[in-house]
């Protein structure tokens, strides 16, 4: 692979930009592999890209039934943050963080991470004591944010209309190193790596059936034919109850439709990311300039990949409330993504009942700010077979001896 650097733009400058190689390779699959990842969404890209960096496994397929990244992982309105209220949420989500910071130089693809901030407005008392709770244990935690008075909410984020006629804005949760990253850089900076140390990322292979021995994984049925493996990792986000299904389990997992927008691009009115989670909406501003503006999840379960009128108007009539300007933009798209979402509202990173298979689901309408975390622990589990200290909490057995990780009283929204 050769680097990206100011040299190499220099370069190819020079020559009419005819050297630039393709950023991963297209191959054909093989009959077999020491791992098979279902899932070329974040998750799944950085368990394969780990298990390479970290343990030295590179015989590795890839397998994505569309094109990389084609998941929740390009759908999302890329909020960063680790300010969770418990410490598993906050170990897994730090650690994540962190590795964020550091993603652009460790995989030499320029990730855009910005740590402009992510504040979640107080705007009811039960908030304000929520939230001073969760800054409290984020102090014992080591996770850097601080509860803020309106005063000081204003002065970051001007537009804001801190005396709201139903919802005044009575604090906030400050985390100011949290913020935003581009979500396809994150699937292509990991696929290139990926590709570098040999793996196969194989687009267009939907995966139909898992096939085991004796209780034991020994491959996959798949559109492009029969591909063996010693150990098989299901990363497959909303689709993970099917690949369960196919590998003879059950999940506690519901899919349902998680929705977005984006207005009209305007000039810089606010840089950093703001959730109101008690009227259910949060907007931050694109680089282009855009107002990136996501709602809640749709009240059925679905698998449509696609947005829906009500919900505009729900998530813009919220917000209006608090950010008056943005009733005279112009809403230019929207869209939906499948997300999979646990009672307690936190992820599985597990064994399963079939032997040498791994699944990693669960994250939710807020597992992008968790990608390289996830994976670096994922890909602990799938190379040792056990869970290590960030994964251990998240078994699948939780579900079963009542061990709930709560977020969801703990967040309200989980994103
Ligand atoms: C609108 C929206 C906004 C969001 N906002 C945020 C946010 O601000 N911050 C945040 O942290 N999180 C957010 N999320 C959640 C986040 O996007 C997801 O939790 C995360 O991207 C999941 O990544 P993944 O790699 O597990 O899944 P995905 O990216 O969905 O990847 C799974 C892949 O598996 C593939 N697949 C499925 N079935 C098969 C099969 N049978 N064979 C082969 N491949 C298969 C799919 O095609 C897909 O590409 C949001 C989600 C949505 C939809």
């Amino acid at each position: 692979m050769r680097r990206y650097s100011a040299f190499a733009i220099a370069r190819e400058a020079l020559r009419y930009h005819t050297g630039w190689e393709r950023a991963w390779r297209s191959p054909e699959p093989k009959k077999r592999y020491r791992v098979i990842v279902i899932g070329a969404g974040g998750h799944g890209l950085a368990t394969a890209y780990y298990l390479g960096k970290n343990y030295g496994i590179r015989d590795i397929a890839v397998l994505e039934k569309g094109w990389l990244g084609g998941g929740n992982t390009g759908r999302n309105t890329t909020i960063i943050r680790s300010n969770y209220l418990q410490d598993p949420s906050a170990a897994i989500y730090e650690k994540s963080r962190s590795l964020y910071e550091t993603f652009s130089q460790d995989l030499n693809y320029n990730a855009m991470f910005s740590p402009r901030g992510v504040m979640m407005l107080a705007q009811t008392h039960h908030e304000i004591r929520g939230y001073q709770r969760t800054a409290h244990a984020n102090v014992l935690q080591g996770v850097q944010t601080e509860f803020i008075s309106p005063e000081r909410v204003k002065e970051i984020v001007p537009i804001i209309n801190i005396e709201g006629p139903r919802y005044p804005v009575l604090g906030a949760l400050w985390q100011p190193r949290a913020g935003s990253a581009r979500h396809d850089a994150i699937a292509w900076g990991y696929a290139r790596a990926c590709s570098a140390m040999g793996m196969d990322i194989i687009q267009k292979c939907e995966v139909t059936g898992v096939r085991s021995e004796g209780g034991t994984v020994t491959g996959v049925s798949t559109s492009k034919g029969e591909i063996d493996c010693d150990k098989l990792a299901i990363v497959v986000a909303g689709h993970s109850g099917q690949l369960a299904g196919m590998a003879g389990f059950r999940l506690p997992i519901e899919s349902v439709a998680l929705q977005a927008l984006v207005s009209e691009p305007i000039k810089p009115c606010m840089d950093c990311v703001v959730m109101a989670n008690t009227v259910h909406g949060y907007m931050s501003q694109s680089d282009k300039g855009e107002m990136v503006i996501g709602g809640g999840a749709d009240g059925y379960n679905n698998y449509t990949q696609r947005g829906s009128f009500h919900h505009i108007e729900e998530t813009v009539r919220a917000l209006v409330e608090t950010f008056p300007m943005i009733s005279r933009l112009k809403m230019m798209r929207m869209w939906g993504g499948i997300v999979d979402m646990t009672g307690d509202r936190s992820p599985i990173i597990s064994k399963t009942p079939l032997g040498n298979t791994f699944i990693n689901c669960g994250w939710g309408t807020g597992g992008f700010k968790s990608i390289p975390g996830s994976g670096w622990a994922m890909a602990e589990l799938v190379a040792k077979g056990e869970p290590g200290p960030l994964a251990a909490e998240f078994g699948l057995d939780r579900f079963k001896e009542g061990r709930f990780i709560d977020e969801s009283v703990a967040a309200g929204v989980a994103h």
